[in-house]
């Protein structure tokens, strides 16, 4: 690694520079600083935005992992039992295998890569806000400012992008998975630990797409509690507080509860294409280069599989070219139900429940990761509501991808829970507690 002032510029070089320091930067720094045989590391340099409105608040992965992984020691919680229940309530419960539900919260994540790094060594880390990132003599250059104002240029061999695009690119369909969720404590045992309620349908169903509530119990009185929405735009934070005390409070019937912090999030769920590739030594990583699953938001797994795949190719000597995330046969299926979805053709309250039902467990949680193989698709393919699927797949190819209608939703700190009397004080756990309030059990306004 070197560094040189070029006019007032500061100057620094590497092997490798990546942008941003999420889930996807932060995973490939941490596997291109993993011990290499011969001690022949690449130097790299992470440039991460500065605290303010481009560093994403707090949030929580969850993904599905067949074995102890790189992460393991953040591992918050993890499940080996899934719900889905249809509107009526009736209930599909489904042993998930060799595979478990993982949970990681992005503060453990981030404090778990940075003492690795500060260990290893080999990673500089610049806080700066990153410009322009282009393609200049032997390598890619990117164009930063500090904190100070001042000017930075870091010059490497290979560049990966992590930041969120500006807009969703152009698509035929691009719907938004949106939520909101409390970190709660209730006063009675209210949950059950070892059971993830992934798709609980008994929420009011918007005109078009689908809303279910989501489930991650922490301990018999503590839970992560998600309002989930597939749908074309989001909600007012009102809304989403009102829907969320709705599914509390009159569907899973939970009494008086302390909420120690907020989840707040909404992720484009898009059939256009959001290319790795941005130049010859230039690359998109993570939700940048297409690693969100269109048809569930899944992403985390994927970013783990792009970083292994691109520090291998270094690693050999490879040209880093991130692997597509999903096959092109699972983004097909995805286009054709997003379609059905915004179109209404099919009724998502009414789909995944069926799907769960039907598909067995081990094939479908493959199949949401994308790890499917073709004739396993087809059996899902089977699973579904056949002919308005069919009559949807055959007018995508006659459907134009239009540019979007408005910029990439940006992460924002959610409005504190309405606090409603009398707001008993209790001690939340310091890392959650982003807002709190003590909800007594009293019936709705909203109701
Ligand atoms: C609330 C929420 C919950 C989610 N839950 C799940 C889940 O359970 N499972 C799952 O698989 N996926 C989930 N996702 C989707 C996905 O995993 C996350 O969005 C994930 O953070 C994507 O990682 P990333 O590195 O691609 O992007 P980010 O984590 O957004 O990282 C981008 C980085 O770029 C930096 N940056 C931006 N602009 C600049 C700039 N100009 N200069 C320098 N740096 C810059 C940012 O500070 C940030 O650190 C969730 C998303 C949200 C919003």
């Amino acid at each position: 690694m070197t560094g040189a002032t070029g006019g007032s510029t500061r100057v620094v070089e590497a092997d490798v520079a990546i942008v941003g320091a999420g889930a996807a930067g932060l995973s490939l720094a941490h596997r291109l600083s993993d011990p290499a045989p011969g001690g022949a590391r690449p130097s790299v340099v992470l440039l991460e935005a500065p605290p303010g409105p481009l560093q994403p608040p707090p949030r929580t992965w969850c993904s599905w992992q067949a074995g102890p992984g790189r992460w393991e020691e953040a591992v918050a919680a993890s499940w080996r039992r899934l719900r889905v229940r249809d509107r009526n309530g009736s209930a599909t419960a489904l042993a998930t295998g060799p595979l478990r539900y993982t949970m990681i919260r992005s503060r453990d994540f981030e404090a778990l890569a940075g003492r690795d790094l500060a260990r290893r060594g080999g990673v500089l880390r610049l806080e700066a806000t990153v410009g322009q990132v282009c393609d200049a003599p032997g390598g890619a250059e990117a164009r930063a400012v500090t904190r100070d104002g001042a000017p930075l240029a870091v010059r490497a061999r290979w560049l990966f992008d992590t930041r969120p695009p500006p807009a969703p690119p152009p698509a035929r369909t691009t719907l938004l998975q949106h939520f909101h969720g409390w970190f709660l404590t209730t006063r009675e045992p209210a949950f059950d630990p070892a059971t993830v309620e992934l798709m609980d349908f008994r929420t009011p169903q918007p005109p078009r797409g689908l809303s279910f509530g989501y489930v991650l119990p922490t301990g018999p009185r503590t839970a992560l509690v998600e309002y989930t929405e597939f749908s074309a735009r989001p909600l007012e934070p009102q809304a989403y507080e009102a829907a969320l005390r709705h599914y509390a409070e009159n569907v899973l019937g939970l009494g008086e509860r302390h909420i120690t912090g907020t989840e707040t999030g909404a992720i484009p769920m898009t059939d256009g294409r959001l290319a790795p590739r941005a130049g010859r030594s230039v690359f998109r990583l993570g939700t940048a280069g297409g690693a969100t699953r269109p048809a569930t938001g899944y992403t985390f797994a994927a970013v783990q599989r792009q970083a292994g795949a691109v520090a291998a190719a270094l690693r050999a000597g490879r040209r880093p070219v991130p692997p597509p995330a999903y096959p092109a046969r699972a983004r097909a299926m995805d286009a054709v139900l997003l379609r059905a979805l915004a179109t209404g053709r099919v009724e998502g309250a009414a789909f995944f429940p069926r799907l769960f039902r039907e598909v067995p467990a081990g094939r479908l949680l493959r199949f949401l990761d994308g790890r499917t193989r073709p004739h396993e698709d087809l059996a899902v393919g089977l699973r579904t509501p056949v002919g308005p699927m069919l009559r949807t797949a055959a007018e995508l190819p006659l459907l134009r991808r239009r540019p979007a209608a408005g910029p990439w939703p940006r992460a924002s700190r959610p409005a504190p829970p309405p606090a409603r009397p009398p707001a008993a004080p209790a001690t939340a756990p310091a890392d959650q507690a982003d807002h709190a309030a003590t909800v007594p059990t009293a019936p709705s306004d909203e109701e």
